[in-house]
């Protein structure tokens, strides 16, 4: 299998204890505001990772070791929602950078975004309403009352390509542009395996059966908090009967046929590029 996950931290390595952050370092860092990174949209680089900030160090309202950086602590740090921006320098959403800077520095961004969102939205425990502490060096919190931990929330998910001799399925959602087609995907009920979701969610939405289900790739996808699992299966029966509240139209395409596809910012465009290229 030669899929590659587009968003991958690999670069990035840990260490226990996390350092501090320190201002006056130089190190590397990525700034969140609200949901958005600071972008050095310079000439000459085009970056997230910022290591002389283009502002005070007294605005900063929160900081989260990320890992090292080719060997330097980098850290997130959160800024105010109503900071300004300097010259060269805006922020921007995840989405707005893909493909302007790095892979890796997107994986970053989303990942820095979502750490700070974990700690901004985790100062009281959710069990007792007490306030929380973070664990030295961990990613978890846990309450000063009655020791309830949390840690950063992930809502797996399924994504399958279905395949029919020479074709896939893929479908048009009300959530997508009109004209739009994508493979199926949606969230694990709690009472169920992966394998379980696939059958139950192409199911649900196109009314066929599928068999032979093997696994493909998965990502991380901070939008907010999907952990999304890739799967190939194998088309077992049925006729396509569309679920109206999630599927607008449904149908098989060949190589030779595909409508307009997801952006390549996903493993849904990565699911079907690799069975374009007959990887899969
Ligand atoms: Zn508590």
């Amino acid at each position: 299998m030669t899929h590659r996950p587009i968003l991958s931290l690999r670069t990035l390595s840990h260490s226990d204890p996390a350092p501090g952050y320190n201002p006056d370092s130089g190190n590397p860092c990525v700034v969140v505001r609200e949901n958005s990174v600071l972008f050095l949209d310079g000439s000459a680089s085009k970056t997230i990772i910022i290591s002389n900030l283009p502002f005070s160090h007294a605005i900063i309202i929160r900081t989260q070791f990320l890992g090292y950086l080719e060997g330097k602590p980098c850290h997130a740090l959160e800024v105010p929602a109503d900071s300004s921006e300097s010259a060269g320098y805006h922020f921007s959403g995840i989405r707005d950078i893909y493909g302007i800077i790095p892979d890796k520095e997107l994986a970053l961004a989303a990942y820095a975004v979502r750490i700070i969102d974990f700690d901004r939205s985790t100062g009281f425990c959710s069990r007792c309403g007490a306030e929380t502490r973070q664990i030295p060096s961990r990613l978890v919190k846990r309450c000063t009352a009655c020791n309830y931990s949390t840690r950063p929330r992930y809502s797996p998910a399924i994504i399958v390509l279905v395949k029919k001799g020479d074709e896939i399925l893929l479908a048009s959602s009300p959530k997508y542009p009109a004209d739009l087609y994508s493979v199926l995907a949606g969230f694990l009920e709690p009472y169920e395996n992966f394998e379980d979701c696939v059958h139950r969610e192409v199911k649900e939405e196109v009314g066929i059966d599928v068999t032979n289900i093997r696994y493909f790739g998965s990502e991380q996808w901070p939008f907010p908090d999907s952990l999304m699992v890739g799967f190939i299966a194998d088309f077992a029966g049925g006729e396509i009967s569309i679920d109206t509240n999630e599927i607008t139209s449904a149908g098989w395409f060949g190589r030779n046929n595909l409508p307009t596809l997801p952006s390549p910012m996903s493993i849904s465009r990565a699911l079907i590029d690799a069975w374009i290229r007959q990887e899969i």
